[in-house]
């Protein structure tokens, strides 16, 4: 038996709807294969815990999460809330504090699933988005003076380190080199920015040749819109910086039908501390408590999990019920069905337990 210790903070909004989805399917994927088994143990942080500490999460909380296997997440944000508070008081210090610095959001269109641009089908669109994790435009360096005077300024410093693009670089380009075109797009705005983004281009330059195998090119950030929405096809791996890559995803996301389709893994690749599972999206005020909340980012994001904790046969059958389930139509408003979140799971669960999955 293959025992895994699972962090669960469901945190707020929508995220306590599809990380109990997600626990669901879990539970019934270890069902059906009898020689996994999975440890959950569910954290109450998030903006509730704030109004009633004053913190996201207790002191302790990184060493607490430390001893887990990996952690699955939901969503930070509440009207209520300051949204700089609630996603500096969680998520970050998390992916900070265990250096998860490679943030894997892989895209494509799923079965029965329509994307907004036209001729694009399944297919068409297959893209992995690395995004830079730990530096960047969210290292969190900056501050204000002279706070409410007229003369007040903001700065908000974007690092980048040789090592930290280096080591994003060569994960970006072994992951290129594991799929099938070996073709890597580096997005970077060296035009406009001259340091840290030039350092990129020179640094994506010297890994390239460790990997000779992998064709590589460059695009800046906004041409990459246009390219991202004209030309999919002819896109594969991508990497870009912390800001431009949270920015992409969202507009991949949207091209794949949905943010509630979208999945992201933050990973440590070094294996020191506990990697983070959650969907792209945010805790969604505008639907919470309806039960419609697409909860098929969260069981991408399982799959990841799965093949990161090395479980590649569970997560490929994960990812098979979940395209039949899409397949069949059995899909919630957001990608145009009448499905609840509830429907969705079970009947990806069903699909689980099926023979012939
Ligand atoms: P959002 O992702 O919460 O929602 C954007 C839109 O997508 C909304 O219309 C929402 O209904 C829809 N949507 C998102 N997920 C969906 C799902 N699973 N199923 C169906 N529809 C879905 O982004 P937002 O509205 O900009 O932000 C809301 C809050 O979430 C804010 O407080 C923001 O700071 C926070 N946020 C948190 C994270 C995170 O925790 N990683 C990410 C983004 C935003
Ligand atoms: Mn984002």
């Amino acid at each position: 038996m293959r025992e895994y210790a699972i962090a669960t903070i469901p945190a707020d909004g929508i995220g306590p709807e599809v990380i109990a989805a997600g626990t669901q399917v879990l539970e019934s994927l270890q069902k059906r294969l009898s020689d996994v088994k999975f440890h959950f143990k569910n954290f109450d942080w998030g903006s509730d815990y704030y109004k009633k500490h004053g913190v996201m999460m207790p002191a302790d909380g990184l060493a607490t999460l430390k001893k887990f296997d990996a952690i699955y997440f939901g969503a930070v944000g509440a009207p209520d809330v300051p949204d700089h508070v609630t996603l500096w008081g969680l998520r970050l210090p998390i992916c900070q504090g265990f250096d998860q610095y490679a943030n894997v959001r892989p895209t494509k269109i799923l079965p029965g699933i329509t994307s907004p641009l036209r001729n694009v089908g399944p297919g068409d669109l297959d893209w992995v988005i690395v995004r830079e994790n730990s530096e960047g435009e969210y290292s969190g360096h900056g501050g204000r003076a002279h706070r409410g005077m007229p003369e007040e300024v903001g700065t908000e410093v974007a690092i980048f380190t040789r090592i930290g693009v280096t080591r994003i670089m060569r994960y970006a380009f072994r992951l290129a080199q594991s799929r099938p075109r070996r073709l890597l797009t580096v997005v970077t705005k060296s035009n406009a920015q001259r340091y840290g983004m030039v350092m990129w281009d020179e640094i994506a330059a010297e890994v390239a040749v460790e990997f000779p195998d992998v064709t590589w090119d460059k695009m800046l950030v906004d041409a990459m819109t246009v390219r991202m929405t004209l030309k999919p096809q002819s896109l594969d791996t991508i990497v870009a910086t912390n800001l431009h890559a949270d920015i992409l995803s969202d507009l991949a996301g949207a091209l794949a039908g949905s943010l509630g389709v979208a999945p992201t893994a933050n990973i440590d690749p070094e294996r020191r501390f506990p990697s983070m599972f959650e969907p792209i999206h945010g805790s969604a005020f505008d639907i919470t408590g309806k039960g419609i909340a697409n909860p098929v980012a969260t069981f991408w994001t399982a799959a990841q999990m799965l093949d990161h904790l090395g479980e590649a046969e569970a997560a490929a059958r994960l990812m098979r019920a979940v395209e039949r389930v899409t397949g069949a139509g059995i899909l919630t408003p957001d990608v145009g069905g009448k499905a609840t979140t509830k429907e969705v799971t079970a009947a990806v669960i069903d699909a689980i337990h099926s023979s012939n999955i």
